[in-house]
């Protein structure tokens, strides 16, 4: 399988490339030269089959040659048949008549990225003991990506971590799931500022060659094609259990970078019969006003209960718009060119046309979220995250346009213990944390300061690369 640029003149890649690129040269997103397609009746053998399985099925054509079956097979089982809690590892729980959670957050940091990160650390370790190579990820986090990245690669051998989050502005629990975690290629750095500026540190150390001429970087950030790639597996796994293919189910998705849901998007390419796939935002809505008037135009962030959703830009939606308009990566580098010069921009007839085929959306305030919230608990005493309740509000909200007989799924994508506060508020209940993650709060932590300035950072991890 190749993998393409959404910008149209980076090379084309294998999957060990673009696994181990992350963003493609010409400052766009890699995706397949082409969907793999199931029929139905090979989408129906995958019944019954533990997750292990149906992951090994339905990534199989998108790795290619760049893993064998037996390496793939051992990957698979040992990601999805130890690293997360559950045996189902993506259990399903229905909440009323037609409302069901996918539950996402039994991994070890409690929210769903673990279920593509755990398989991107075992990939890097893979790909860099093939080629003999050293990997040094450096990466960005406002809270749930940077737990999941850290414990996905804490310990391993060729790749070290260096995870900057801004100093006091993640939750105790995120930060704790971070700086708790004690490996000697896992380094912590709290900066002063905010989450952006944090990023663009990050952003700048990839094109700063004091850096990129003695590390190789690597990034774990949701444009990583092996990210997505993971996340089409559970709705192959869930709808299967609705009597998929045979069925079709609908899907609400609590959305920031359009990751998550641009895999339900692969799902149904691939041929999983999706009935809808909605969006869920927080009012963060750049995407809910996408996709209802075509209008992707970035305003500033408005801090809510929902923190990974707050978002300005949606980096994966880029993925969307080049598969729905038409694959013409120089029209599409056109537009980005200009959405980067004035942070606004007009979708086309086909990518508007392309996207209300299957997706639907709907933005949710706090006043929803926290009913969405009461609703789970009073109904079937569940326990909802915030994340999980913007979806659940946007699937109780646009219910009536969906056939009765649909089921609708809610992703659930973290364990409500990792909002505490915000589930307290709305249901009167505090969440505890799961027994497996242990004593969180009895741990030591370890993490550096750093001033706010950029040249910090880069001392920072140009000292402490490579001695792990
Ligand atoms: C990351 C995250 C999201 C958003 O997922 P995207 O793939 O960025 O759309 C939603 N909920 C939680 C809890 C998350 O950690």
């Amino acid at each position: 399988m190749q993998y393409v640029s959404t910008r149209g003149s980076a090379p084309a890649l294998d999957f060990e490339g673009v696994t181990l690129a992350g963003l493609a040269s010409d400052g766009g997103l890699y995706v397949p030269a082409e969907w793999p397609r199931f029929s139905a009746a090979e989408i129906r053998a995958m019944r019954g089959r533990p997750y292990w399985e149906i992951a090994v099925t339905v990534m199989r054509p998108f790795i290619g040659d760049s893993l064998t079956e037996d390496e793939l097979t051992a990957i698979c089982r040992e990601v999805y048949g130890e690293a997360f809690h559950h045996a189902a590892v993506t259990p399903l729980v229905q909440l009323d008549e037609r409302n069901w959670l996918l539950e996402l957050f039994h991994g070890p940091t409690l929210a769903f990225k673990d279920i593509a990160l755990q398989l991107l650390g075992r990939l890097f370790e893979t790909f860099l003991e093939r080629r003999d190579q050293r990997l040094t990820i450096v990466g960005a986090t406002s809270g749930d990506t940077g737990s999941a990245a850290i414990h996905a690669v804490a310990g391993r051998k060729r790749s070290e971590i260096f995870m900057l989050h801004p100093k006091g502005r993640v939750s105790d629990v995120q930060r704790r799931q971070m700086t708790t975690v004690r490996a000697p290629n896992v380094h912590n750095l709290a900066i002063e500022g905010s989450f952006d500026d944090a990023q663009a540190h990050v952003k700048r150390m990839f094109t700063d060659p004091e850096v990129t001429s003695v590390l190789d970087l690597g990034a774990v950030n949701s444009i990583n094609w092996a990210r997505l790639m993971a996340q089409v597996v559970y709705y192959f796994a869930s709808a299967l259990q609705f009597g998929g293919p045979d069925r079709t189910v609908a899907y609400a998705v609590p959305t920031g970078n359009f990751g998550d849901v641009f895999a339900g998007y692969v799902a149904a390419k691939m041929g999983l019969p999706i009935e809808r796939l909605i969006v869920a935002t927080n009012v963060n809505d750049i995407l809910h006003r996408a996709l209802t008037s075509g209008d992707y135009s970035a305003g500033g962030v408005t801090p809510t209960i929902t923190p990974s959703m707050d978002i300005q830009v949606s980096s994966n939606f880029e993925r969307l718009l080049f598969d729905c308009g038409g694959r013409d990566g120089a029209a599409l580098a056109e537009q980005m060119r200009g959405f980067e010069a004035s942070r606004a921009m007009q979708l086309t007839n086909a990518q508007a046309t392309g996207a209300a085929a299957l997706f639907a959306s709907h933005s949710a305030d706090q006043v929803a979220t926290a009913r969405a919230l009461q609703h789970a608990y009073q109904r079937a005493k569940q326990i909802i995250d915030p994340h999980t309740a913007v979806g659940l509000a946007a699937a109780q909200a646009l219910a009536d346009g969906i056939a009765a007989d649909v089921p609708v799924v809610t992703l659930a994508t973290a364990h409500p213990a990792k909002f505490p506060d915000a589930v307290e508020r709305a249901i009167g209940v505090r969440p505890s944390l799961p027994a497996r993650v242990g004593d969180l709060f009895g741990r030591e932590e370890s993490y550096v300061e750093l001033a706010g300035d950029y040249a910090a950072t880069r001392d920072f991890v140009l000292g402490h690369a490579g001695q792990a």
